[in-house]
C-alpha cells in the first residue's frame, strides 16, 4: 500500500531532485513498483540526502526518486519521469513587433490583463497569487526563473525569498539594482511542492513569458537554471552544455547560469556563476568593481 509523506518531507525531496537536476544529473531509472516499496522503507529522511557527499550523487538521486514514486504513486510530484521532458507541440509564438520605450509598461499591463486570473492549467488550483513578473518595462537586462515558490506565492512577486535575496546580491555585484532589471518565471503559478513545472504546464504559461520578453526586449536575458534554459530554448540540454557562451535569442543575448537557490545549497559554484555574469556584463557593457578601464 502507498505510504505519503508529509509535505516537508516532500518539499526536501523536491528541492533535491532541483539540486540534482542542476547539478546536470537529469537520468533517473525506475525500478519495479514492489521494488520502489522495499527501498522507501529504507529511506529514512530528507535531511540524510541533504548529509550526502558529492561521490554519493550517482546512486542517490534514482533512490529519492524512487521513494517520492512509491509514496506518491497517484500524484504527478515528480511528472512520470524525473526529468525535464521534451516538449512536444510547442511552437514559440512569433516574436512580436517592438514597443516603443514609453508603452511598454502599459503593454506589460496589457499582457497581464490577458492572463487573467488565470485557469488555463492545473497549477492555478494550488496557487494563492499569479506571479506575473516585476520591474523596468524597459530593462537592458532580464531574469527568468522556474517559477514562483512559497514566498514568492504568497506575495505575488518573483524572487522574494532566500534565492531571491541572492538574486538581489548577483545583481548588486554587477553593478545594477533591481529596480532596473525586469524578472519574470517560465511559470506564473506555484508548482505543489515547489516541484518542476510540467510541460504542458510550461507550454501553456510561457507564451506570456514570450510576450513579455518581446516587450521588455532586454539586450541580455539570464535564465537561471536548467529548468529556465530548457524551456526558453526548447531543447533538453544538461546546464553544463549551456553556460560559457551566449544563445541568441528572441534579439536578446542569452545566457544561462544556475539558479540562486542551488548556489545556496552549493556556494562553492558561485565563482562559476559570476563568470556566467561577467559574460552578461561584457555584453551590457557593463565595468568590473574595481576596474576603471
Ligand atoms: N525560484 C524561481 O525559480 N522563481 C522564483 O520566483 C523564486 C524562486
Amino acid at each position: 500500500m502507498a505510504r505519503s509523506l508529509d509535505s516537508a518531507t516532500r518539499e526536501a525531496l523536491a528541492e533535491r531532485m532541483r539540486f540534482y537536476r542542476e547539478l546536470g544529473l537529469t537520468d533517473f531509472y525506475r525500478r519495479p513498483a514492489d521494488a520502489i516499496v522495499d527501498s522507501a522503507a529504507s529511506i529514512p529522511q530528507a535531511e540524510a540526502a541533504d548529509g550526502l557527499d558529492a561521490e554519493d550523487h550517482a546512486t542517490v538521486p534514482a533512490e529519492t526518486a524512487q521513494a517520492a514514486r512509491a509514496t506518491e504513486p497517484q500524484t504527478n510530484f515528480f511528472g512520470e519521469e524525473p526529468t525535464i521532458k521534451t516538449r512536444k507541440g510547442f511552437h514559440a509564438p512569433e516574436m512580436g513587433a517592438a514597443v516603443p520605450v514609453e508603452e511598454r509598461a502599459a503593454a506589460l499591463e496589457a499582457i497581464r490583463e490577458d492572463l487573467g486570473p488565470c485557469t488555463r492549467c492545473a497549477l492555478h488550483k494550488g496557487r494563492n497569487t499569479i506571479v506575473f513578473g516585476v520591474g523596468n518595462a524597459a530593462a537592458r537586462l532580464m531574469f527568468v526563473g522556474e517559477g514562483p515558490g512559497a514566498d514568492e506565492d504568497a506575495q505575488g512577486l518573483p524572487f522574494v525569498g532566500r534565492a531571491g535575496q541572492l538574486l538581489n546580491n548577483m545583481i548588486a555585484a554587477m553593478g545594477l539594482k533591481r529596480e532596473e532589471c525586469y524578472i519574470a518565471n517560465v511559470v506564473k503559478c506555484r508548482p505543489p511542492g515547489n516541484r518542476t513545472p510540467e510541460p504542458d504546464e510550461a507550454n501553456t504559461c510561457s507564451p506570456f513569458l514570450f510576450r513579455q520578453i518581446d516587450v521588455v526586449r532586454p539586450q541580455v536575458l539570464v535564465a537561471l537554471g536548467a529548468t529556465a534554459a530548457t524551456y526558453l530554448l526548447g531543447a533538453r540540454q544538461p546546464l553544463a552544455a549551456l553556460r560559457g557562451r551566449i544563445h541568441a535569442f528572441r534579439g536578446a543575448s542569452l545566457i544561462v547560469t544556475y539558479h540562486p537557490a542551488f548556489l545556496l545549497r552549493d556556494p562553492r559554484q558561485k565563482k562559476e556563476a559570476w563568470a556566467d555574469l561577467q559574460i552578461a556584463m561584457k555584453e551590457l557593457g557593463l565595468r568590473k568593481a574595481g576596474n576603471k578601464e
